[in-house]
């Protein structure tokens, strides 16, 4: 079709990774895409939801640099001159962690209409697989989402400062660097023993691991495959001692044998 355009470019969450995790907006949009645009964490099956599209994959696996989101914003009004419906879809909710302002803005400055469709983002994902709650009465009324990376112009960012004030803390894009978050939240006073859950491509399987920061900046993590989260406050405390119950009963068991 050559009328209406440019067309609508949309800012589709993905969600978390298994494929049923999706909004139905973002599926009949998918369905109807002339072009899908989609980052690397996205799984297959979501992708071949995108029957007539032409499918293109964007971006790195961790962050991109300014360059390449150029690129990408290029593409995407260059897509809209050309179809009437362009989907760029994006791992968990587009709106976090998700250079989704630059897409809108540089959208919009070249008169393209643009509209975003939520999606459950990886921390939400991570605690409906833990069955624990970000919030609980009477030990966390407050959630910090964040994140220790920065691009390689930007300002060096005070993240730590924001999970100081939070009962519940998640740090997206920081499992590689785990020991010296760790060693940087305990220099800024965060009790050496607050629980710290690990919970690795959430939604689908992968590492689900409680420590403390006191263990995670002495060991870091066991090698991982997928994208992880690192969540840590009182709200993890149970399944702490629960762990840590389970690991003195099986030294025990050995010392017996
Ligand atoms: N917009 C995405 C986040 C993109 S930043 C969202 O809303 O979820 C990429 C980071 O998200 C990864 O480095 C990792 O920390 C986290 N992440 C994405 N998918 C994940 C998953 N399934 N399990 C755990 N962490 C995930």
């Amino acid at each position: 079709m050559t009328n209406n355009l440019p067309g609508t470019v949309y800012l589709v969450g993905a969600g978390p990774g298994a494929p049923d995790l999706l909004t139905l907006r973002a599926a009949r949009l998918l369905e109807s895409a002339d072009i899908v645009f989609h980052d690397a964490l996205v799984h297959p099956d979501t992708i071949a939801l995108a029957t007539r599209a032409e499918k293109v994959a964007v971006g790195k696996r961790y962050g991109k640099h300014s360059a390449a989101q150029l690129f990408i914003n290029k593409r995407l009004v260059d897509a809209a001159q050309k179809h009437q419906t362009v989907v760029r879809l994006k791992g968990g909710d587009p709106m976090l962690f998700g250079r989704a302002q630059e897409e809108i803005d540089a959208l919009l400055e070249a008169g393209i209409a643009v509209e975003v469709v939520p999606g459950i983002t990886a921390a939400l994902a991570a605690s409906a697989d833990l069955g624990i709650s970000l919030t609980r009465r009477g030990i966390s009324r407050s959630v910090a989402f964040a994140t220790p990376r920065v691009g390689r112009e930007e300002q060096p960012s005070d993240w730590a400062a924001s999970l100081m004030n939070a009962d519940t803390g998640v740090l997206y894009m920081a499992a590689h660097e785990s020991k010296e978050i760790a060693a940087q939240l305990i220099a800024r006073g965060k009790p050496a023993q607050t629980p710290v859950m690990v919970v690795e491509s959430a939604s689908l399987d992968g590492l689900r691991h409680v420590t403390t920061l006191e263990a995670l900046k002495r060991d870091g993590l066991p090698q991982l495959t997928g994208p992880a989260l690192l969540m840590l406050g009182e709200v993890y405390r149970e399944a702490l001692n629960a762990a840590q119950d389970q690991q003195a009963l099986a030294a025990a068991l050995k010392r017996r044998c």
